[in-house]
């Protein structure tokens, strides 16, 4: 049975390309009819905070990302962490090592200039414990294997391999008797049961120092996919400027929907023909590690904004309302919440994000006179106070104040002056709305109702 995992350390918000992680090993163990487990990696106690862990599991459920069983906390193994350390003493496949920081100092310095790559030496290897001054504060180090070479069939990557010799004798438990991140990472995914390993592939390197390990124990070693970093528009690093942010600012700050991140980080980096607009069931079926791509992806706000506009478009008023209504900056009455759900249909076909559904919407909330926008002015001068006279006068005389008897009318004044209906609809618009865009006409007209669309075209009639 296929176990994943996702392993965030909580040093920071659930970053853009850990959500893209998070949903790529969610999709594998869903496809597969697996679990999905979740772990909190706080074991650097100065940086981890409780409110990362909080952003973390928040931006997970936003993105409907369910993990199985309860969230493990690494930290909280610390024990069982030594105890594999002790066992791997005992079996002769690990050692300690009594060399000072002040020799390990010199060594690097050394080799660095002798121009050698950085690493330990070995030196208490084969050294007996014996030597080691009475008390001597050590580490403890892993036996890594010293000859030959080792070869991950990693899923993405391809074959990968790399010669012992650059592999040194790593630690595992440092002198404080603390295990480190290395040791910590491999004991977790065995007793987790985890048999897929799919994350960044910065951590391709690492797996090499993994393997040995499991090795050394005896333990099974899981499938990796190391998956490509996500880079800018313009193919460095993701930067902040380039949308390497929360989660939460995408939901807070740019508006987006969650099924929409969703569909965005599916497709960044991993593929099904041209399909664009991919359904979380059908995700759920089509998902498998070939398709991941093996060249970073570059991040796209155009792409993103296009599918979200597609699942606004899909979306249901009545939530679409609920999002809408903490963007508009007032306390929305029970009327004026109504007005705006009533709105949503005219306003969906244009907006990329919440916040152009909140502007589109502000028009309705406006109070009189309305402040004209400098456009939407323009559109005023001239004869179109009195153009707006003679339609305040077709309107004022309407029995059914609905689409068609409104058309008609409006319609009608423009045929009289032998004017396109635009030359009347703008100064309408700009009159009804304080703008120059807005949803049709027609519509606003029908929305802000008779009583007070007369009004707002008289406050600007001749
Ligand atoms: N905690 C690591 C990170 O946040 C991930 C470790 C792993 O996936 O093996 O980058």
């Amino acid at each position: 049975k296929v176990v994943t995992r996702f392993a965030p350390s909580p040093t920071g918000f659930l970053h853009i390309g850990g959500a893209r992680t998070a949903l790529f090993n969610w999709l594998y163990a869903r496809h597969c009819g697996g679990k999905f487990l979740l772990r909190i990696e706080d074991t650097d106690r100065a940086r981890s905070t409780q409110a990362a862990i909080d952003a973390i599991l928040d931006g997970m459920r936003w993105l409907a990302l369910d993990w199985d069983e309860d969230v493990t906390y690494q930290a909280s193994r610390a024990d069982r962490h030594v105890e594999v350390a002790q066992a791997l003493l005992a079996s002769g496949n690990a050692y300690k090592c009594y060399a000072s920081a002040e020799e390990l100092a010199a060594l690097r310095e050394e080799q660095r200039a002798a121009g050698k790559p950085i690493r330990y030496d070995g030196r208490w290897r084969d050294r007996d414990p014996a030597d080691a001054p009475e008390g001597a504060p050590f580490v403890v180090r892993l036996k890594a294997p010293k000859d030959g070479s080792m070869t991950i069939e990693d899923r993405v990557q391809g074959k990968v391999t790399v010669n012992n010799s650059e592999i040194d004798d790593f630690v595992l438990l440092r002198s404080d008797g603390t295990p480190t991140y290395m040791l910590a990472v491999v004991v977790d995914d065995h007793d987790m049961g985890v048999t897929h390993v799919i994350r960044g592939d910065d951590h391709l390197n690492n797996a090499f120092r993994q393997i040995p390990i499991m090795q050394a124990m005896g333990w099974d070693v899981p499938v990796y996919a190391h998956v490509p970093l996500i880079h800018g528009p313009d193919g460095a690093k993701l930067s902040k400027r380039h949308g390497a942010l929360g989660v939460d600012a995408y939901r807070d700050e740019m508006g987006y929907l969650p099924e929409a991140i969703d569909n965005y980080l599916l497709r960044l980096g991993w593929g099904h023909g041209d399909e664009e607009i991919i359904s979380r069931d059908q995700a759920i079926e089509w998902f498998d590690l070939d398709g991941v791509g093996k060249s970073p992806s570059r991040f796209d706000f155009k792409k993103l904004a296009n599918l979200n506009g597609h699942y606004i478009r899909e979306a249901d008023d009545d939530r679409l309302t609920d999002l809408v209504v903490p963007r508009l900056g007032f306390e929305c009455t029970v009327e004026q919440r109504d007005l705006l759900r009533r709105t949503m249909p005219v306003l969906k076909p244009r907006a990329t994000n919440l916040n152009e559904l909140a502007e589109g919407a502000a028009f309705l909330f406006r109070t009189r006179p309305l402040k004209l926008d400098e456009s939407a002015a323009a559109l005023l001068e001239g004869d179109a106070a009195t153009l707006l006279a003679e339609v305040h006068a077709a309107l004022d005389v309407l029995v059914n104040w609905d689409t068609e008897a409104l058309e008609d009318a409006v319609r009608n004044v423009a045929e009289a002056h032998e004017l396109k209906l635009g030359k009347v609809a703008q100064p309408l618009r700009a009159a009804l709305t304080g703008r120059k865009t807005s949803p049709g006409i027609f519509d606003v007209l029908a929305l802000l109702g008779r009583d007070e669309s007369l009004a707002r075209i008289a406050d600007q009639m001749a």
